[in-house]
C-alpha cells in the first residue's frame, strides 16, 4: 500500500518513532509506528521527538509506516532533544531551595536565548505565607514576567498551569534540581504518574527507566516533554546579546534610545535603560560573566547551538523588533 500522511513524532523507541496522525486514518488510526527511510539516514538528518514527519507505505491494518520526511524545524533543544518547542517553562521554587534571583535569571536568561515563548513557575507554594508569596510575585511581575505559583503537594495552581500550557504547541520544563519539576510533570501528565507507579513506588525511580523523552497531551495540540530540560543555565557568549533576554530592558528600550548603539545599559548618561529597576544588579553581575569569556573560544563555545537566522545582527533596536531565534546550547545533560 502506499498510502501517505503526515503526523508528529511522539516518542522514539529502537529503530521506531510512534507518530500521531494529523488527520486519522481510514479506520479511526490515530498513531502509527514507524521505520525510517534509509534515505533520511543518507542525508544524515536525524528525527526528534517533536518532529512534524511525512510517512509513506503505510500499511493500515498494521499501523505501520515509514517516515519519508522530516519538516524544517522551528527550534531544537538538546538534552533532551525536542525539536519544534514553543515554551519555555524555568520552574524554580520558593523554599526548600530557597529562592535565588541570580540563579533563576540565569536559568531566565538560557530559557530566553531559546527564542520560544518562556513561563516562569513558582513551586512549594505552600511553604511561604500569603505575604512572601506576593512578594515575590510583584518582585517578578516587574522582571516582566507572570509567575504562577504552584504546590504539587497541595494541588495548588495546577489546574492554572495546564491552562497557561494548553496552548498548541511543545512546552518544556527547566530549572534547577530539587525544585519539584518531576513532581509538577507527574500532576500535569496522570497517565505518567500511573505509568510510574506501576513500574516502581518511587516516581524518581520510575522516571529514570523512561530513557527517551515522550511528549504527553495537556490539551489539544498542546504537549509536554515527560523530561525537564537543562538544569545548568548557560550565558550568552556576548555581552550585547545579554540586554535583549532581559524582559524589562527590552521594555525600556521601545520606550526610549540610548544615545550610543552599542550601549551596554551599564548606567552611563544616555543610557535609556539607567538603573531604577530591580534586576539591574543582577544584569551587571550577569554583563561581567560575560564580558569576562575568552573572546576566541566563543565560536567553538556555539556548537550545538542551532540557528536558523544570522549569528550576529547588525543592531539593537532591529533585533527588538525581530527577537532573536536563537537556539539553545545546553551545557550539561539534563537530569532525564
Ligand atoms: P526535581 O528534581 O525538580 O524533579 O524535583 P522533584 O519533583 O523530584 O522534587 C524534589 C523534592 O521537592 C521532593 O522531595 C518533593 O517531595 C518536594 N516537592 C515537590 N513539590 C513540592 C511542593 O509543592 N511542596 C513541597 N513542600 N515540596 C515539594
Ligand atoms: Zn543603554
Amino acid at each position: 500500500m502506499g498510502a501517505e500522511a503526515q503526523g508528529l513524532v511522539m516518542a522514539l523507541e529502537a529503530n521506531f518513532c510512534r507518530v500521531q496522525l494529523e488527520q486519522p486514518g481510514p479506520g479511526g488510526e490515530e498513531v502509527l509506528l514507524c521505520v525510517r527511510r534509509t534515505r533520511l539516514g543518507k542525508t544524515g538528518q536525524q528525527i526528534c521527538v517533536g518532529d512534524r514527519v511525512r510517512l509513506e507505505g503505510i500499511d493500515w491494518p498494521e499501523r505501520r509506516g515509514a517516515v519519508a520526511a522530516v519538516a524544517p524545524r522551528t527550534s531544537l533543544l538538546e538534552r533532551p532533544a525536542v525539536a519544534n518547542c514553543s515554551r519555555v517553562v524555568v520552574v524554580v521554587a520558593l523554599a526548600q531551595p530557597e529562592l535565588d534571583p541570580l540563579q533563576l535569571t540565569r536559568f531566565l536568561l538560557t530559557a530566553e536565548r531559546t527564542g520560544v515563548a518562556v513561563e516562569l513557575v513558582l513551586t512549594k507554594a505552600d511553604l511561604l505565607s500569603e505575604e512572601q508569596r506576593q512578594h515575590w510575585c510583584q518582585r517578578l511581575q516587574s522582571w516582566g514576567y507572570r509567575p504562577l505559583l504552584v504546590s504539587a503537594h497541595r494541588g495548588e495552581g495546577i489546574t492554572a498551569l495546564r491552562r497557561r500550557l494548553s496552548q498548541p504547541g511543545i512546552a518544556v520544563l527547566c530549572g534547577p534540581s530539587g525544585v519539584g519539576k518531576s513532581s509538577l510533570i507527574n500532576a500535569l501528565v496522570p497517565q505518567l504518574a500511573l505509568r510510574v507507579a506501576s513500574v516502581s513506588g518511587r516516581l524518581q525511580r520510575g522516571r529514570h527507566t523512561t530513557r527517551h523523552v515522550e511528549l504527553f497531551p495537556l490539551a489539544v495540540g498542546a504537549l509536554l516533554a515527560d523530561t525537564p530540560g537543562f538544569n545548568r543555565p548557560d550565558l550568552p557568549r556576548e555581552a550585547s546579546e545579554l540586554a535583549v533576554l532581559f524582559p524589562e530592558i527590552r521594555q525600556r528600550l521601545a520606550e526610549g534610545i540610548c544615545r550610543f548603539k552599542n550601549c551596554l545599559h551599564q548606567g552611563d548618561p544616555g543610557c535609556a535603560v539607567g538603573e531604577a529597576w530591580d534586576r539591574h544588579p543582577l544584569y551587571l553581575a550577569c554583563l561581567e560573566a560575560a564580558l569576562a569569556q575568552p573572546g576566541p573560544g566563543r565560536e567553538r563555545l556555539e556548537l550545538g547551538v542551532k540557528q536558523r537566522g544570522s549569528r550576529r545582527e547588525p543592531r539593537l533596536d532591529q533585533r527588538l523588533r525581530q527577537p532573536s531565534r536563537r537556539r539553545l546550547r545546553q551545557s550539561e545533560p539534563g537530569e532525564e
